[in-house]
């Protein structure tokens, strides 16, 4: 695996490598890489002919300062990580290689409901950070395909959005959520969790798995007027859940899952979306519902 730290030198060796008639596959991340992280590496070896990760810990897409902060950084194990796993390249970039202009008075992006709905409405200011880095990551790489998780369903929406803003070609791969074994959608943020906060996360998983099985629960046949009864009914449970499990919750919702809106009367297609707090590690899952 090569390392490379600056825009110029990554766009002059994937250059190299397009002339050679490499398709090139882009993973972008913020480090502490867990096997969620690998999965997409696996799916990009497997989609293109080169591989090319990024760690960068973006200052612009934190709404909470102490959250950037306490970001965790593991920089040495991500590397082991991403060379056993055949990454070809690891753009590890400084704050000053992204934004040279520095990190204020940055471009804003017309993402539409998008910024205010769930995690736009919940985290200020964060979608257009991640599209601040993402715009420079992606004129930098200039990938064939770009692979990003659904855990971050709603940044997946956003980054859609963005390719077609800045009329880019890169094909954006949505991948599936990797979970621990009890359920637990991994995330670098888990590390921040004692033993006991670490357990008591799974209650995300069990609560988005009730909603599911709720909603299979021949809702179908109780007419238009039920299903925005049961949708109440099924958020609500899911809000006592996670409180009673000492999640502090940001958002429970069943959505339409092209748009995020609350659903039309009768629809069947949905998602469900939770973001809540352990102690001070903030924590986002999601299931598909249909
Ligand atoms: P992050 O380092 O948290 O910015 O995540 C980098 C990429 O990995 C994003 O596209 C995430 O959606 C994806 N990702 C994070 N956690 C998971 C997971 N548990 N399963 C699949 N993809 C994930």
């Amino acid at each position: 695996m090569i390392l490379l730290k600056k825009v110029e030198d990554l766009s002059r060796w994937l250059g190299k490598q397009r002339l050679a008639g490499e398709s090139i596959g882009f993973v972008p991340t913020m480090g502490a890489l867990h096997e969620g992280h690998i999965s997409l590496i696996d799916i990009s070896k497997k989609t293109a002919g080169f591989t090319v990760c990024s760690i960068f810990v973006n200052p612009t897409q934190f709404n909470d300062p102490k959250d950037f902060q306490k970001y965790p950084i593991t920089i040495e194990k991500d590397i082991q990580m991403l060379e056993k796993a055949g990454t070809d390249v690891l753009f590890l970039p400084e704050v000053n290689e992204i934004y040279p202009q520095g990190i204020s008075g940055l471009e804003k992006y017309d993402l539409g409901r998008l910024e205010s709905l769930l995690e736009g409405a919940f985290r200020p200011g964060h979608f257009q950070g991640v599209c601040q880095v993402m715009r420079r990551l992606l004129e930098a790489v200039r990938a064939d395909h770009l692979f990003m998780g659904q855990k971050d369903y709603q940044q997946c929406m956003v980054v859609r959005r963005l390719l077609e803003i800045i009329g880019l070609p890169t094909l954006l791969h949505p991948c599936p959520i990797v979970r621990e074994a009890d359920g637990l959608a991994m995330s670098s943020r888990n590390l921040r969790l004692s033993d006991e906060q670490r357990k008591k996360s799974v209650a995300i998983y069990q609560a988005l798995a009730r909603m599911k099985e709720g909603w299979g629960e021949g809702i179908w046949d109780e007419g238009v007027a039920d299903i925005s009864g049961k949708i109440e009914e099924l958020t609500w449970e899911a809000l006592s859940f996670l409180e009673a499990h000492d999640l502090r919750v940001d958002y429970v919702a069943i959505a339409d899952p092209v748009t995020l809106e609350p659903l039309a009367p009768g629809q069947r297609d949905a998602i469900a979306l939770v973001a809540a707090f352990m102690g001070e590690v903030r924590l986002i899952d999601n299931m598909s519902l249909s």
